[in-house]
């Protein structure tokens, strides 16, 4: 038997521009975008017999097939041509359906995780073709750096030298549907986008980049949002934002201290997930 255990990384995204709408549905998309030290944990065994077993156990997220480390697990399968299975158990540490890519970075590190056990030696790049079947948020995962995103999430670019920072998660565990948000956007981009600083050389540079078009529409439909965006500036936070289509919000703060001190006033009596994460 033979196994292994894995770390899948959240996202926050500090720029998300939605520039047109494509004739497939999807969406071209301008991000910035880094993983943070909030995972889930998963752990991968190779199985003699056939079938591929999820277990999770989370509220909202399917075990069998409709989970998205299923998906990449069987597709993985299917190239090695293997007679095995496999045993995925997940423990989910990102909350889900947040905005913060948890389901994505599974995928993306079922994707790899199997790689090395079948030993197929499939580059990142052939990976990362694999992945943007599965969600367009997972080669970003398999990529493995900070980036500027474009297209539908899949053309990337890094973004070297990043300016270390803190980073406080706060979920208020509203419902906001991915679809929705997308459906409900008025597209008001005339074509000219700001340009983007080559690099980040201070907290200040990076901050100054943060905006994210799809808080038009969350913003008023869950006020909440924007009360924790002004709690995050009030507590100390250099700035604040909605992260991917919500409904977690992140502050950037300087030094863990000032991450940690928000952290205890917000997880009072709130009833939010409030959690500390570094970034990556
Ligand atoms: P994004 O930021 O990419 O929009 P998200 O953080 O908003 O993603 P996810 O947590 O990835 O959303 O979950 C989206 C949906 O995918 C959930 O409603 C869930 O039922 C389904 N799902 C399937 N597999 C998983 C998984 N392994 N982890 C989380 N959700 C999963």
């Amino acid at each position: 038997m033979i196994s292994l255990k894995l770390k899948a990384p959240a996202k926050i995204n500090y720029l998300l521009n939605v520039i047109r709408r494509r004739p497939d549905g999807y969406h071209d998309l301008r991000m910035v975008m880094q993983r943070v030290d909030l995972c889930d944990d998963i752990s991968i065994t190779l199985q003699d017999t056939p079938g591929i077993k999820v277990t999770c156990g989370k509220k909202g997220v399917p075990d069998g097939p409709g989970n998205i480390a299923w998906k990449a697990a069987r597709i993985m399968l299917d190239i090695a041509d293997a007679k095995q299975g496999a045993a995925i158990e997940i423990t989910k540490n990102i909350p889900v359906a947040a905005g913060l890519g948890g389901g994505s970075s599974d995928a993306a590190t079922v994707l790899m995780g199997m790689n090395e056990l079948l030993e197929l030696k499939l580059s990142d790049l052939r990976l990362m073709e694999i992945g943007v079947k599965l969600g367009a948020d997972v080669p970003f995962f398999i990529f493995k750096k900070a980036a500027l995103a474009e297209g539908i999430g899949e053309k990337l670019t890094a973004m070297p030298d990043m300016p270390k920072a803190w980073i406080l998660l706060v979920n208020p565990g509203v419902h906001v549907s991915t679809a929705w948000v997308y459906r409900t956007l008025q597209l008001t981009n005339s074509g000219e986008l700001n340009r983007l600083p080559q690099l980040f050389a201070s907290v200040e540079d990076l901050c100054s980049i943060f905006s994210n078009d799809l808080e038009t529409v969350t913003i008023p439909a869950f006020p909440v949002i924007n009360e924790i965006k002004q709690n995050l500036l009030r507590l100390g936070a250099v700035a604040s934002l909605m992260s991917g289509s919500g409904p977690t919000v992140f502050g950037l703060f300087r030094d863990l201290l000032g991450a940690e001190r928000a952290r205890s006033e917000l997880s009072d009596n709130t009833g939010w997930f409030v959690a500390v994460a570094e970034t990556l």
